[in-house]
């Protein structure tokens, strides 16, 4: 476990120490256009002991929310308002996040924490980080943690903290979801039926069966791992590339192939599923050369952050058919721009950012945050598995998937979208 050094508390002249108060900026993304939901279509979301791996579940001392409902938007709070004010600090929520004068750049300034999410990233360039002399610490309530320049975190020792495994299964669901409805062409033969037709050529022109098909991963970490697991059954052959080799039982259980680069792995995969970090190593890794490399006509799934990809070469990758198709939840900036090219080219089946911010998974990152705010005001060690950047250096989960630098570049173009 690893210690995180926080200047939290404060000597009295008695000698006693006193807790200082803190000022938390949340930012969070917005409430459902009508207003929070008065109901929802479960009552309750079942009872998670472990993740397979065996780490536990987000331990909070207590939770102030009921699992099932949404938090991950502005009036949801992450469910912390009570706690936090109970304690005496301040939180300040918002989704007013990006543009000259936005809110959180204001609340910034004399923040001690701050929390942001990776579906609607507040992104912490090391300019604003220098604005801000009181940050301690960015926690991302989810996974990944790329909206934060990590070498500035690095440098301004501000430790950096994320719900490792809290939404890894909620998006291999998604993956699952994403190379099955492409491959068969669901999407398409759905927009028929709610049309009215009844073309079946139409329908099935584009829509082939998974089975045999080469399915490969680029990174077997959590999500990668668990996708591959998950697509074992539809019997096809288990492709993956990371640059941490799994245990030889595991791909032996999974039948697995080994590639020792990106090149080798698409080059005999039908479907391409991505699964790394987004940070300098990654970043546009799929580009125009890459993207040749491929098996021609295959399918791309991507999850795992939209700057590994190159935009436009996936854009015309698909109008030139050397890919049949590409999905994923994930864009650069977020928001994307409303003329951003995902959202009108061909053979897409893209969704904005919801594959890690289901109800269930909502549940878990915000008790993980809560966790991590008690140990940080408790004074207690962090979990390593949560940690990324610690005392100015890579930590934990950060030392293992990520490299040092910042992949944040770009991200002022955020404030292009229009709602
Ligand atoms: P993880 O830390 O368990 O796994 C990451 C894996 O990537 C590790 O095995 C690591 O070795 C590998 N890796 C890192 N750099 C690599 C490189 N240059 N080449 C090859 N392999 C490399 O994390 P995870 O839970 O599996 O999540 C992975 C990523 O998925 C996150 O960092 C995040 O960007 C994304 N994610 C997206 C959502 C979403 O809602 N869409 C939710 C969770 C995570």
């Amino acid at each position: 476990m690893l210690k995180i050094l926080n200047n939290f508390f404060k000597s009295t002249n008695s000698g006693k120490k006193k807790e200082k108060k803190m000022k938390i900026l949340c930012v969070l993304y917005d409430d459902p256009t009508g207003g929070m939901p008065e109901s929802y279509p479960l009552s309750t979301i079942p009872k998670i002991e472990k993740y397979p791996d065996g780490q536990t579940l987000p331990t909070p001392k207590s939770i102030d929310f009921n699992p099932g409902q949404l938090l991950g938007c502005v009036s949801g709070e992450l469910g912390l308002r009570k706690f936090l004010e109970d304690l005496g600090h301040e939180l300040v929520v918002t989704s007013d996040k990006d543009g000259e004068g936005c809110q959180a750049d204001k609340e910034l300034k004399d923040a001690d924490i701050v929390i942001s999410q990776p579906f609607w990233p507040y992104y912490l360039t090391r300019a604003k980080m220098e604005t801000a002399p009181n940050l301690k610490m960015a926690i991302t309530a989810g996974i990944g943690s790329d909206h934060v320049d990590l070498q500035a975190a690095i440098d301004h020792k501000i430790d950096v903290m994320e719900v490792t495994f809290c939404n890894s299964r909620s998006v291999a669901e998604h993956i699952v979801m994403m190379i099955i409805s492409m491959v068969r062409d669901y999407h398409n033969q759905h927009a028929i039926v709610k049309a009215g037709g009844w073309n079946i050529a139409d329908a099935v022109k584009r829509s082939y069966d998974v089975e045999g098909m080469h399915i490969g991963t680029v990174a077997a970490g959590r999500i990668g791992l668990d996708a591959l697991r998950k697509m074992k059954p539809f019997d096809t052959h288990l492709h993956y590339f990371d640059r941490h080799r799994l245990p030889e039982s595991v791909e032996s259980e999974l039948n697995l192939t080994f590639h020792d680069s990106v090149e080798s792995l698409v080059s005999v995969c039908d479907v391409v599923t991505i699964n790394c970090p987004l940070h300098p190593e990654t970043e546009h890794m799929f580009n125009a050369e890459l993207i040749s490399k491929m098996k021609k006509g295959a399918y791309i799934v991507n999850t795992a952050r939209g700057k590994i990809c190159d935009k436009d070469a996936i854009a015309d990758a698909l109008k030139s058919g050397q890919l049949s198709g590409y999905a994923g939840d994930v864009w650069f900036p977020q928001p994307a721009p409303n003329d951003h090219i995902w959202r009108t080219m061909p053979n897409q089946g893209m969704t904005p950012h919801t594959s890690g911010t289901s109800l269930s998974a909502q549940a878990r990152y915000a008790a993980g945050v809560r966790e991590i705010l008690e140990c940080f005001f408790d004074g207690n060690s962090q979990r390593t598995e949560y940690t990324i950047v610690s005392n100015g250096e890579l930590a934990g989960t950060g030392k293992h998937s990520y490299s040092k630098g910042d992949a944040t570049g770009g991200s002022e173009e955020a404030k292009n979208y229009t709602k």
